[in-house]
């Protein structure tokens, strides 16, 4: 192995750079969950973590990675047989629709070429076809963080209305939520998934289920068997700003933290930040004369950029020439585009000089491995960066 100096770059979309903060906030000793001490953490964190999802309904936080709050969010409010609508708009709705298949849901999925958003006229087709409402969920994921394409919440929940249909919207905006715009109540969501490694900027070992009065209300009309992933158990205890089996208590400490910094930037400012760093990070790649994975302009991503690279050429050799020679990881092509693509992860703690040296350290990668490519891509980047007036830049939220 070759010996490094200075920090590793984690450029890939998840798990992202935890902040020295959030890392500060952690190492604190293990105190007594059942204690009074930690009701007050209890208490703070799942307010704090309302406040980001932007709902003032229930949020349950558990100890497990994404997919574990993707299979809470099934088993709470479906059965086997249950019909339910997706979108294989990349890996991880591959995934998950393959888990709502071993749950033996009726899963009708709306394929895609992985270059784009959800086909919403589909998902409109569907529903309007679907006079006895035998469909109970339509399942979609944000931030397809295999392509850097979005699909947008609030268009699928306009169509749910247009249709009248009464079908549970569930959003998987594990790699959106602390990056992208999120709006749980006002969009209609009634069950969010989201972790904590992403855009939360926390270690990775919590995951996030927000819901709504709909949800709850088809989790308790649910007879199937749950125990572990159950909504209710948690309600119960979290009244009393505890949790009915062990929560990660440490990382709770490190949600805190992460929470109020990102209320001090002010989540709007948060938002127009990893836009910010998504139009410049494709102005680069645009100069490089690369294609980006995803082909909808209206559903670029701001949390990543999915690149492909020229045919006859290995994404995989390539990132690691980018990891040996600058001690930069960048995110692997998924599934389909293994090898053909490469994805640069911008979101989470960064700023306009660590989103520089990321970029920087590609075109200099791209000389060295011999890509066919145009120079320019950093000096692209810098126009879109610097073009920014400072004057009229969002202001900290709080003094
Ligand atoms: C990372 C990710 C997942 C999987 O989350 P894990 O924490 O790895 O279980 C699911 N969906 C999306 C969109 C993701 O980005």
């Amino acid at each position: 192995m070759t010996l490094h100096t200075g920090r590793h770059f984690l450029q890939i979309p998840g798990p992202t750079t935890v902040p020295d903060r959030v890392l500060r906030a952690i190492d604190m000793p293990v105190l007594d969950h059942r204690g009074p001490e930690f009701a007050v953490l209890g208490f703070e964190v799942l307010a704090g973590i309302q406040r980001i999802f932007r709902t003032k309904q229930p949020v349950v936080i558990y100890p497990s990675s994404g997919t574990g709050a993707w299979e809470a969010a099934i088993v709470n409010t479906l059965s086997p047989g249950d019909k339910v609508l997706m979108a294989e708009t990349g890996q991880f709705a591959t995934l998950w629709l393959g888990m709502a298949e071993k749950f033996k849901l009726d899963v009708d999925v709306l394929p895609t070429d992985w270059r784009r958003g959800a086909p919403l006229d589909l998902i409109e087709e569907r529903l309007k076809a679907d006079r006895e409402h035998k469909i109970k969920a339509v399942m979609i994921v944000h931030n397809e963080t295999s392509t850097s394409c979005v699909t947008y919440p609030l268009e699928v929940r306009k169509i749910l209305d247009r249709a009248k249909h009464p079908a549970l919207l569930m959003v998987d905006t594990i790699s959106g939520l602390g990056a992208l715009e999120y709006e749980h109540d006002a969009w209609g969501i009634d069950v969010s998934i989201a972790g904590s490694q992403k855009g939360m900027m926390l270690p990775p070992g919590l995951g996030f289920n927000a819901l709504s009065e709909k949800a709850l209300a088809a989790s308790k009309a649910n007879t199937s068997t749950r125990y572990y992933w159950d909504w209710h158990a948690m309600i119960a205890n979290n009244k009393q700003g505890s949790f009915p089996f062990t929560p990660a208590t440490n990382l709770l400490y490190g949600l805190k933290a992460a929470v109020a910094m990102m209320e001090e930037e002010g989540l709007e400012n948060v938002w127009a930040r990893h836009e910010r760093h998504g139009a410049a990070t494709r102005a680069a790649v645009k100069a490089w004369g690369l294609d980006l994975v995803c082909q909808d302009p209206h559903a670029y991503s701001p949390a990543l950029t999915a690149v492909m690279v020229p045919d006859g050429h290995d994404a995989d050799a390539f990132r690691k020439v980018v990891l040996d020679n600058f001690d930069m990881s960048l995110g692997a092509g998924l599934n389909k585009i293994k090898g053909k693509a490469f994805r640069i992860g911008h979101l989470g703690h960064l700023n306009d000089l660590s989103l520089m040296g990321a970029i920087a350290g590609i075109e200099m990668s791209l000389d060295l491995a011999k890509l066919p490519h145009r120079a320019g891509g950093v000096a692209a980047a810098m126009e879109v960066l610097k073009g920014r007036d400072v004057a009229a830049m969002p202001k900290a939220a709080v003094a």
